[in-house]
């Protein structure tokens, strides 16, 4: 058929214009230009998703493509990756066939910097997943749920920062249950390092979590009411911080409903408590101190007698507490009053305490009203996405900046070690000799933060416990003194003329496999100790389980840290922990990745900022998953797809061809003539090491 023929060559046009959907179709693969130039031409198109092999690339559009509908749905529903143009619907197809047909367990790693599109993307998979995959009436409850649980934990979880108007500030690790019809059943959800923080201080331009707003906004007046809250959130200290109770691209008051509807269908019917929690939490950031000889007392009693009546405790009982301090002394209990400053650190200790697990509890619910009950079908294969920060590297980076950044390196470590694992099982399966790819194996950089007793985390755990004059500038001595002669780690001191000029007496700088960071040692004692909730632990003595003991906050007290006794452990071990029972749930799946990229920093449409996607090219990694994806056989196909496809190259195969699919690809190949060492025949499937351009071209088909 000539106009297939025809076909092609306008297509190799069409891929001038396209470029290749497949970043391991680019000739000049080591090139970072061509790499980035090959995403522009096709961001200019709309095609924001490219592939690295089986890794989906993701540039953040900033406007609503018609590419979402239910017709795309059911256009990616059982075809094979390949042949259609990337999706994000793909990479959800992918796994989910790969669970049913191969019955292991999958998991979709989405990763990228704040406004790149992670959780917009995990949402599109579960609404793709939610629109095909097969339902009965009770799993439509199931369905209804896992797309609810979103808009509640954004409302408590997302803040608009200056990045994205609705940034998550905590990472999100999904479980979705499927049953053996393939039909989802059930979920779980694990957050991760919720930004306590904020509750209590937003940065210029920035806000408080959303709910805050919504139910200021939108809550009836009855309820606002007995809460004893005002219509305007420039009266909450904790709202004015930031200086933008407003924000263009958001509804406040129809989110309210949205997030009420929600907690309905996921069967939340504690309402009354939560909202009278986020109450409390406002009126304890209007808590106001005065006093004199540095001795704090509050002035005034309204928000004690609100607090006192919404948190069901004893007014005078608060007011102490937010006062004075506990501690033993000669073996004796002393209350000790508070000074102005440790009185308001008291409070905001509280209020993030509070909040932090308030959210705890919220996510418990709701992995509560996602278990699957029915005993009939008690095995079923997960898919697990994973919606976490990617790697930040800031002006100025402190503990949080290298708590994520710990966080990238284990999940590229994942990476590294699950890619090779699954290349060289192919290869065996295959009947192909394999060659192992020369790469960096970045395990000596999470050594040096993870190892123990002489990793930074044991270092910096054995500065926050040890008594007497320790201080964030003793860590980042001991630092030098231990880990000082490690390749991947610098100061100051130890640095040479060069890289000295760029970093600060305080700061310690690691060579990470995505790039160098220096973070700066400043509140990182604190930041580990969470000092503020240690103080309220010192309260604690009586106030706090005082506190949090009334019925009607029973529930909360289940996510307290066992009574006194030991301390809780510091917070960067807490999360070394939680990273480690993460990685071993990855471990145990089969993993899929989605990057994701914001194409500039002011939220537009059309507009690609090469020096701001070259920076998260390099920090993703890109041009290394890409090298590690050429290293071996850089393309490969099923014979039958590929002859399929190509046959119109050759006149042998060109017209239909009787034989083997095997003997038509062997023809083929060898009149396009490549040499033997540039491909190989497999059991089911031509492996070439580098293909030509002519391969480059399947979009083009496609869209004819
Ligand atoms: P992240 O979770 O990576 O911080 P989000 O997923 O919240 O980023 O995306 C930030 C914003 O970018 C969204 O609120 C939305 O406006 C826009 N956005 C992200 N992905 C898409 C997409 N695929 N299509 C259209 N807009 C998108
Ligand atoms: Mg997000």
């Amino acid at each position: 058929d000539k106009s297939n023929r025809y076909d092609l060559r306008s297509s190799l046009t069409a891929r001038d214009r396209v470029g290749v959907q497949d970043f391991v179709l680019l000739e000049n693969f080591t090139s970072e230009a061509a790499f980035i130039e090959n995403l522009r031409k096709r961001f200019k198109e709309n095609l924001i998703y490219t592939y690295i092999g089986s890794v989906l690339v993701s540039v953040n559009p900033y406007k609503d493509l018609e590419i979402y509908n239910k017709n795309h749905m059911q256009r990616y529903r059982g075809v094979n990756f390949y042949e259609v143009s990337p999706h994000i619907y793909a990479v959800g197809d992918n796994s989910y066939r790969s669970m049913r047909t191969e019955r292991k367990d999958q998991c979709i790693l989405i990763s990228g910097e704040s406004g790149a599109g992670k959780t917009e993307a995990s949402k599109k998979i579960l609404q793709y997943y939610a629109v095909t995959c097969p339902a009965s009436e009770q799993v439509q409850t199931v369905k209804d749920r896992l797309l609810q649980s979103n808009p509640v934990l954004e409302a408590f979880g997302n803040a608009k920062t200056l990045r994205n108007d609705n940034s998550s500030r905590f990472g999100k690790y999904m479980d979705i249950q499927f049953d053996f019809k393939g039909a989802p059943v059930g979920g779980h959800i694990i957050n991760y390092l919720l930004e306590k923080s904020r509750v209590v201080h937003q940065n210029h331009g920035e806000r408080n979590f959303h709910i805050f707003y919504q139910l200021i906004e939108g809550g009836e007046e009855d309820l606002l009411r007995g809460l004893g809250l005002e219509r305007n959130p420039q009266q909450y200290q904790y709202l004015v911080k930031g200086n933008c109770p407003k924000v263009s691209s958001i509804n406040d008051r129809t989110d309210w409903k949205t997030v009420r509807k929600a907690l309905t269908v996921i069967g939340f019917d504690e309402d009354e408590e939560l909202l009278n929690i986020i109450a409390s939490v406002l009126h304890l950031g209007n808590v106001q101190y005065g006093g004199e000889d540095g001795v704090a007392c509050i002035t005034s009693d309204t928000q004690i007698k609100y607090l006192a009546r919404l948190l069901g405790v004893n007014g005078t009982v608060l007011t102490e507490a937010l006062t004075h301090k506990k501690i033993i002394a000669k073996g004796e209990e002393v209350c000790v009053p508070l000074n102005l400053e440790q009185a308001s650190s008291a409070r905001d200790a509280l209020s993030k305490a509070v909040y932090g697990r308030t959210f705890t509890w919220l996510v418990n619910k709701i992995n509560a009203s996602l278990t699957y009950t029915d005993d009939s079908c008690k095995h079923y294969s997960v898919i697990g996405l994973l919606d976490i920060y990617g790697f930040e590297v800031f002006q100025h980076n402190s503990f949080e900046q290298f708590c994520i950044n710990y966080c990238n390196e284990k999940l590229q470590q994942l990476f590294i070690e699950l890619t090779l694992k699954s290349e060289q099982e192919e290869y065996e399966a295959e009947g192909i000799t394999w060659e192992p790819v020369q790469y960096f194996n970045n395990k000596i950089i999470c050594d040096l933060v993870e190892e123990k007793f002489k990793g930074i985390i044991s270092i910096l755990d054995e500065e926050c416990l040890r008594p007497g004059d320790a201080s964030d500038l003793t860590f980042l001595e001991k630092l030098e003194d231990t880990v000082g002669g490690h390749p991947h780690f610098v100061t100051h001191k130890l640095a040479d003329t060069k890289t000295r000029k760029v970093m600060s007496r305080e700061e310690f700088r690691l060579l990470h496999y995505a790039g160098e960071v220096n973070y700066n040692v400043n509140g990182f004692l604190d930041k580990n100790n969470d000092l503020l909730f240690r103080n309220l632990k010192e309260l604690s003595g009586c106030y706090l389980s005082f506190l949090l003991r009334p019925h009607r906050l029973h529930h909360l007290l289940n996510h307290l840290p066992p009574p006194s006794v030991s301390a809780p452990p510091q917070a960067a071990t807490q999360f070394k922990a939680s990273l480690a029972k993460l990685m071993e749930i990855l471990m145990s799946k089969e993993p899929s990745y989605v990057r994701c990229m914001k194409p500039n920093d002011s939220k537009q449409a059309g507009r690609f900022d090469e020096v701001l996607i070259r920076h998260q090219v390099k920090y993703l990694g890109l041009m290394e998953n890409l090298r590690v994806r050429r290293a071996g056989f850089a393309y490969r196909r099923r014979y039958e797809l590929f002859l399929q496809r190509y046959k119109s190259l050759c006149p042998d195969t060109w017209a239909n061809w009787q034989g083997k699919a095997f003997d038509g690809v062997a023809t083929l190949v060898k009149h396009l003539g490549y040499k033997p060492e540039e491909y190989k025949l497999g059991r089911s499937k031509i492996f070439i090491r580098f293909p030509k351009t002519l391969f480059a071209t399947e979009e083009g088909l496609e869209t004819r």
